[in-house]
């Protein structure tokens, strides 16, 4: 069986083929210009494959409430052309197949815990830190929605004492996009991050804001597993600076040996998928569409 997978992005749109087991057979990359234009694109794709369903993991914000009348629709993106935008309907409608929807994040925390670091388990979050910061929450064996969609790259932060930078996100001063995204870290220390490797102060920075978030949503969501990864966890040693982190501020609270102990370094983790999870939670979603 062939299902499809989106991952939607706002530079790119992947489109990709899988079967039931997350194998992908085949993928292509469109850029992301106006709907219309890069719809008709993708789809023209799909027609070539005999697809059962479709699963869509989507930049937002998102409408994912299957009461409301834009249930499926990108809402208010302040990206040109794709505010108001219902994506689920352009593909439901011209391929005919039942479509799954959710949040990239989401999408890409379903694919590590259907097939990846997280398999098995019934609580895991992923928190991609990259050109912005989101984060997908999976628990009690389900994606979490409620009332929009969870925005913990947005959850706010203590500043660094050390730190005069204000903040790259316009809505709030401290938040984790704002403090830790690769963009911040660039408008901070006037480098890209990648020429910034050897500089030990940017790392234990960007660790204690990291390390703050990822403690605020083992307090809230007490995940089983939590999944780390976008570009700027490309500089390896954040893995444990931010286990080493995440241990002083909880101070043995949650005194659990996952967390007290070396056990750590398997609970936060990169993912097993590689690049994949979020195309392979796309398929997952497409699969779960087929009821
Ligand atoms: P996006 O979030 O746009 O999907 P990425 O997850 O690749 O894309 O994140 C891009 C961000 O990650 C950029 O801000 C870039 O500076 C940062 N980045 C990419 N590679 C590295 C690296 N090796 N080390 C540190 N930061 C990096
Ligand atoms: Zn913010």
């Amino acid at each position: 069986m062939l299902i499809g997978g989106i991952e939607a992005g706002g530079t790119k749109m992947v489109c990709a083929v899988g079967d039931e087991n997350g194998v992908i057979k085949d993928r292509a990359s469109f850029p992301t210009r106006q709907p219309e234009e890069t719809f008709k694109d993708m789809i023209a794709y799909y027609r070539n494959w005999d697809i059962q369903a479709l699963g869509i993991g989507c930049f937002g914000p998102i409408d994912l409430n299957k009461q409301s009348e834009t249930y499926g629709y990108i809402t208010k993106t302040p990206k040109p052309g794709w505010g108001n935008c219902d994506i689920v309907g352009a593909f439901k409608r011209e391929l005919g197949i039942p479509v799954g929807f959710d949040t990239d994040v989401n999408g890409a925390v379903l694919g590590e815990v259907t097939w990846g670091a997280a398999k098995g388990l019934d609580s895991a979050i992923y928190i991609t830190i990259g050109t912005g910061v989101g984060v997908g929450v999976y628990v009690n064996g389900g994606l979490l929605h409620g009332l929009v969609h969870p925005e913990g790259g947005h959850v706010l932060l203590m500043k660094h004492p050390k730190d005069t930078y204000e903040g790259k996100c316009p809505f709030h001063e401290t938040c984790v996009e704002g403090m830790a995204s690769g963009p911040a870290i660039e408008a901070r220390w006037g480098k890209k991050a990648i020429e910034l490797a050897d500089r030990e102060e940017v790392w234990e920075m960007e660790a204690y804001y990291i390390a703050q978030a990822v403690t605020d949503y083992i307090l809230s969501y007490s995940p089983q597993k939590i999944i780390l990864w976008g570009g700027v966890m490309h500089q390896e040693k954040l893995f444990w600076m931010v286990r080493k982190e995440v241990q002083r501020l909880l101070n043995g609270y949650v005194a659990h040996e996952m967390i007290t102990t070396d056990k750590i370094n398997d609970y936060i983790v990169p993912p097993a998928l590689g690049e994949d999870p979020g195309i392979m939670g796309a398929v997952k979603l497409g699969l779960d569409a087929l009821g």
